[in-house]
């Protein structure tokens, strides 16, 4: 069953550029600051800081009790991290941070992964290629094409690189709420899904592993980890689906 997907006026696409706009400006900073002997809680409070003082609100303080700004991912942490003042990052690490914004009822979500000091070459490829898969994806946001689409072009950039392919989380509708309708794999399902059509609002968020794509829930029932507790990589932006191709809402431009 292909479902039709919401479509937004062209005021709510306005909101969520400049809600994209503040969540980009907030990832910008926090990957220029971020250094050994910070806590993820820092960043947290950073961020909340950086958004409220643009008039926005965090959108992920409170969504489903969750209980803070970022979620802030390190190492084997694929997503969902809980920022702690115990999370200490140290050089060599990577850290994934996924941060939302609600500006006047409209949502921008976006989430990058940045080495801590320096990293090794292993982990250097595998946030390029994770990055690769989300730009990958988001030239599929095209009217004409299919959900579908956008899921294959992130499944083959993870296939190339030999990467495990996190398969029970993935993209979805974004814009009036966090989450909308549709769910969008970041592989193939055989189903070509719902046609884009302008309007279309989608966050689009491949998650690559360097070793297996099996991932558990911790029992904070939040933070997902890879059950080889090998590294992990998190690229997310909200795009929007236009008469003259796919616009980047959350878009970092520093
Ligand atoms: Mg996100
Ligand atoms: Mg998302």
């Amino acid at each position: 069953m292909n479902k039709v997907i919401d479509r937004k006026s062209r005021h709510e696409l306005a909101l969520m550029q400049e809600a994209g706009q503040i969540v980009a400006d907030t990832l910008t900073y926090l990957s220029k600051i971020v250094e050994p002997g910070m806590s993820t809680l820092d960043l947290d409070k950073i961020a909340e800081e950086r958004i409220r003082k643009a008039g926005a609100v965090p959108t992920f303080k409170g969504y489903y009790g969750f209980p803070a700004t970022l979620c802030t991912s390190v190492n084997d942490e694929v997503v969902h991290g809980i920022p702690s003042p115990h999370k200490i990052l140290k050089a060599g690490d990577v850290i994934s941070i996924d941060c939302g914004a609600t500006y006047k009822g409209l949502v921008g979500d976006s989430a990058l992964t940045i080495g801590v000091g320096e990293i090794s070459d292993e982990l250097k490829k595998l946030l390029q290629a994770t990055e690769e898969s989300l730009n990958a994806g988001i030239r599929m946001m095209v009217a004409g094409n299919f959900l579908e689409d956008i899921s294959g072009a992130v499944e083959d950039v993870g296939n190339k690189y030999g990467y495990g392919i996190v398969r029970n989380y993935g993209g979805h509708g974004v814009g009036r709420k966090l989450h909308e309708e549709p769910f969008l794999h970041n592989y193939r399902t055989g189903n070509q899904g719902p046609e884009l059509k302008p309007g279309v609002a989608l966050a689009i968020e491949p998650m690559f592993n360097l070793g297996t794509e099996d991932v558990k829930t911790l029992e904070d029932n939040w933070t997902v980890v890879t059950q080889d507790g090998l590294p992990s990589a998190h690229f997310e932006h909200t795009v929007i689906v236009t008469e003259d191709g796919p616009l980047v809402a959350t878009e970092r431009t520093g």
